[in-house]
């Protein structure tokens, strides 16, 4: 019988033979795993604790005397699916690397990897030496590497955030860039406007400075001319003279007037009115003066909001820009006004467009049309100020005035004025 159990134990290559008896071993055994640094304890094939070395003493908290006898199954924590340590030494005839509890003195359980080994005495009685490797730090750090990972997972996420918040930050660059394209534009715009306001201010100035000074002497021409004209007889000789006077100084007035509108001499009276209602007053004084000249009106109103502004001055701008029309169709053509609500940039607005047939303007002078004095008609018909005048009477009304032109085929005026 012992013959074949020491069979069996060298068929599972776990045998360790020796020619002492198992006193002598346990004597030699003992003293060797004192000097050892893991826990290691005997246990007889009864399963009774022989020994165990200061290590494992230490480890469970036990005298030398305190744990001889005693059953080390009763120390044994296995996992659920094992019956026992003295089963699976039957069963197997060593364990090797198990992982399990050791009950302490006090009730706690470490965690130990326990590998026993059978070692056999001449007269074939059996002692298995158990080794235990403590697996606490193994589990703590194993339990960090988890908290590394948790860790690693989280700074991968953070940081996944953080390239879609810079993929969402370049396409926000993207769209800023064109936003501040658009706003450079109207910068641009604003900065033309400004100087347009600048120089209209000064030329303002002399213009009224002129106004003054030359109304004096004109009105002293203009009366004794006529005075001279009413005494004359037509068949005199001077009578054509004398009448040139008269309409030359008649002309001279009308730019007087023309400078002091220019100049702001009469202040403008603000009321809440209609853009339509202006337009279609204009239109009751020139439709005859339009029509002489075989121009069609086309007149699309569409109902605005109401805006704040001076209806006299308005209908200036309207007369301008109307004659400018007439005069820019010779030949006759259609002059087409309408009117629409605009909204742009969170403002709404009242939009006029004033369109024509007529000759154009070409692209070299088109940026030169506001400019005081600028005019391309022949000298006595054009003083070059009826634009200017409109542009700083759609500015004194928070507006702006724009124009769109294409040679030989018309022009187009939009003015925008705020509503309220
Ligand atoms: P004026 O009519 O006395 O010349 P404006 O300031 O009203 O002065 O106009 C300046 C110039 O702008 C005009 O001389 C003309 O060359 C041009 N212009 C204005 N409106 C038109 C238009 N509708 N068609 C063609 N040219 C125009």
């Amino acid at each position: 019988m012992e013959e074949y159990r020491r069979h069996t134990f060298k068929e599972k290559g776990f045998l360790m033979e020796s020619t002492s008896s198992l006193e002598e071993i346990c004597w030699a055994v003992g003293h060797i795993i004192h000097f050892l640094v893991d826990p290691v304890v005997l246990i007889d094939r009864n399963g009774e604790v022989r020994a165990g070395n200061r290590a494992f003493l230490e480890l469970l908290g036990y005298t030398e005397a305190e744990l001889k006898g005693r059953a080390f199954d009763g120390f044994c924590r296995l996992p659920s699916r094992e019956e026992s340590l003295t089963m699976l030494l039957k069963r197997y005839g060593s364990v090797r690397e198990l992982d399990m509890g050791l009950r302490t003195k006090d009730g706690r359980d470490i965690p130990v990897s326990f590998s026993v080994s059978p070692v056999v005495s001449n007269d074939t009685s059996v002692i298995y030496i158990g080794i235990a490797r403590d697996r606490r730090e193994d589990l703590r750090l194993l339990k960090e590497l988890e908290g590394t990972k948790d860790e690693l997972k989280r700074r991968i996420d953070a940081l996944e955030e953080f390239r879609e918040g810079i993929l969402y930050m370049l396409h926000d660059l993207d769209r800023n860039e064109n936003e501040l394209e658009e706003i450079r534009r109207r910068l641009k715009e604003t900065q033309e406007q400004l100087f347009q306001s600048s120089k209209l201010k000064v030329l303002g100035e002399i213009a009224a400075g002129l106004a003054h000074e030359l109304n004096q002497p004109l009105t002293v021409i203009r009366g004794l001319s006529q005075n001279l004209l009413r005494k004359t007889s037509p068949r005199d000789q001077d009578y054509e003279k004398l009448k040139l006077m008269v309409d030359a100084s008649r002309r001279m007035e009308e730019i007087i007037n023309h400078l002091r509108v220019f100049s702001r001499m009469d202040e403008p009276e603000f009321r809440i009115i209609d853009l339509n209602d202006v337009i279609r007053n204009t239109l009751k004084m020139v439709k005859e003066l339009l029509a002489r000249h075989s121009i069609e009106i086309r007149l699309s109103l569409s109902p605005l909001p109401p805006i704040r502004g001076c209806a006299n001055k308005l209908e200036q701008v309207i007369i301008n820009l109307a004659t400018n029309a007439r005069d820019a169709m010779p030949d006759g053509g259609v002059l087409s006004i309408s009117t629409r609500t605009v909204d742009d940039n969170g403002r709404r607005y009242a939009e006029v467009t004033v369109s024509d047939t007529g000759y154009g303007i070409p692209d070299d002078i088109i940026h030169r049309i506001f400019d005081p004095f600028f005019t391309t008609k022949e000298e006595g018909k054009g003083t070059g100020l009826g634009l200017s005048i409109s542009y700083s009477i759609i500015k004194d009304h928070r507006g702006e005035i724009k124009v769109r032109s294409k040679k030989d085929k018309g022009t187009i005026f939009f003015i925008r004025l705020p509503t309220t």
